[in-house]
């Protein structure tokens, strides 16, 4: 058997598992809903994690150890990017969902892919004497790396909220039977919070790190001086804010329509093992076209691609593909000559 085998029929099994799964149908509603919360997305990453693991077990459980182990090793970026995917995603709805619940007009951050993690778990496996001792490391550890996704998701929002003077708060719950050190860093936290260890989890952790934009009061934002003592960037981060009670009624029925169409796709499991974005190269354009492609897609910016990870502009005689990674920080990872005639 061949890594692309044993990858295609992982997937085939994971597939049938997470569509026939009445916990990620649930988890789906919800965040298709615009519901969801972090604890919705932390037990969307522990379920899908838990299926990848039953069908990772059953497949190599039919291998010779000395094949199982060399797949493994090969096998390991894969299966983790797709979960990466999956769960990243499904966080950054989220996000969505709680920034438009609490009338935040930021877009919601997602996290990279953590390649150190990814090979620290080939590592393991490749030193393992046989593959059999390492597996059960190997199943938590993957579902860790999953959990992770969703904890750097609510540190990059939080951080980003609270740096644009807002004031979220960082909410960490103890799971039933949780050790002492658990315990210790159960709480809430205002913004900002120090060090990282109150985003870290062992094995097994299935604590639950949670993020809550608050009543979307702003702090001051209105009122307060922002020219005062803060660095040029914060100042371009707080005014990019953008709040119209006014227009709140039309804006969130839009949103919430596109951010439905999305989660519809993202059910059927279109971008399982889809390489993201972060991925393409940024395709370098001579300087007068980049400032006018960049001025074009700011002036004909739209909620739904605000709202978009990658979207597409119509410039000129091109189609131009564009990585959205929020604050007007946008990167060209594809650009097409479309027919003139
Ligand atoms: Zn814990």
């Amino acid at each position: 058997m061949t890594d692309r085998e044993l990858l295609a029929a992982i997937q085939a099994d994971f597939q049938t598992a997470y569509r026939e799964s009445r916990k990620i149908q649930a988890l789906l509603r919800r965040v298709q809903e615009g519901s969801a919360t972090y604890a919705d997305a932390q037990a969307y990453a522990v379920e899908v994690s838990r299926l990848i693991g039953t069908v990772w077990q059953r497949h190599f459980s039919a291998l010779s150890d000395g094949q199982a182990k060399s797949l493994a090793y090969q096998l390991i970026p894969s299966v983790l990017d797709g979960n990466y995917t999956m769960v990243r995603d499904y966080a950054r709805d989220t996000q969505a969902g709680l920034n438009r619940r609490a009338n935040i007009g930021l877009q919601p951050q997602t996290p990279p892919m953590n390649t150190d993690r990814v090979e620290g778990l080939q590592t393991m496996v490749g030193q393992a004497e046989r593959y059999a001792e390492a597996e059960p490391g190997l199943i938590s550890g993957m579902e860790n790396f999953t959990q992770n996704v969703v904890d750097e998701s609510v540190r990059r929002n939080f951080e980003a909220q609270g740096g644009a003077g807002l004031s979220p708060k960082l909410i960490r719950r103890a799971d039933a039977g949780a050790c002492s050190w658990c315990h210790g860093l159960a709480g809430v936290s205002d913004y900002p919070v120090m060090g990282r260890e109150v985003y870290r989890r062992h094995k097994n952790c299935h604590c639950v790190v949670q993020y809550d934009p608050g009543d979307g009061k702003r702090q001051d934002v209105h009122t307060k001086r922002w020219t005062e003592d803060a660095a040029p960037d914060k100042i371009e981060a707080r005014k990019r804010i953008t709040v119209h009670p006014d227009r709140n009624a039309a804006k969130t029925e839009e949103r919430r329509t596109a951010s439905a169409g999305e989660a519809r796709d993202f059910r059927f499991g279109i971008q399982f093992f889809a390489k993201p974005s972060s991925e393409y190269p940024t395709i370098i354009l001579p300087k007068s076209e980049y400032a006018h492609v960049m001025s074009e897609i700011a002036t004909h910016m739209t909620p739904d691609k605000e709202g978009k990870r990658v979207f597409h502009a119509l410039i000129g005689a091109y189609r131009y593909t564009v990585e959205n990674n929020g604050f007007g920080d946008y990167r060209i990872i594809g650009k097409v000559q479309i027919d003139g005639g």
